[in-house]
C-alpha cells in the first residue's frame, strides 16, 4: 500500500475549528445586532461594574466583538484593526432569523405555494400551524 496523500491536507480553516469550540464561546453576530446594539443595552455594557473574573476588570469592553480587553490603551487599538473592522461589516448585514430559516423550507407567507402544487404533493408537516388557503 504505501503512503497515500500526505500533501494538501490543510485547508487553512482554523477559524472554524476555533468557532466549534464552547471553552471560548462566545456571543453570536445575531445576539449582539438584536440586543447588544441598542443604544440603551450598549451603556449597560459599555459602563459595567467591576468584575475581578473579567479581564481588565470588566472596564474596557468591545460591543460589536463582545470581547473584554485589559487596557484602554488595548482596546483603542482594537477598534482600529482588521479583525474589529471585519467584524462591523459582518453586523452591518441582516441577521438570519427564524422567518428567514421558515422562508428556505417554503413555510413563509412570500414563498406559500399555490394549492394545486400542495395539492399533488403533499407535504408531511409536523408541528406546524395548519396552512390557510385563502
Ligand atoms: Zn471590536
Amino acid at each position: 500500500m504505501g503512503r497515500l496523500r500526505r500533501s494538501r491536507a490543510h485547508h487553512a480553516r482554523r477559524d472554524v475549528h476555533r468557532a466549534a469550540r464552547t471553552r471560548v464561546r462566545g456571543r453570536d453576530l445575531d445576539q449582539i445586532q438584536m440586543l447588544d446594539l441598542d443604544p440603551k443595552r450598549r451603556a449597560e455594557l459599555e459602563a459595567q461594574p467591576l468584575d475581578f473574573e473579567k479581564p481588565g476588570l470588566a472596564q474596557h469592553y468591545c460591543v460589536e466583538c463582545a470581547k473584554y480587553y485589559e487596557t484602554d490603551a488595548a482596546l483603542t487599538s482594537h477598534w482600529r484593526s482588521k479583525v474589529h473592522k471585519r467584524r462591523c461589516k459582518q453586523l452591518k448585514e441582516p441577521a438570519y432569523t427564524i422567518e428567514e430559516s421558515e422562508r428556505a423550507a417554503g413555510l413563509g407567507r412570500a414563498e406559500r405555494r399555490p394549492a394545486v402544487a400542495v395539492a399533488a404533493a403533499p407535504m408531511v408537516v409536523e408541528d406546524a400551524a395548519p396552512v390557510v388557503v385563502a
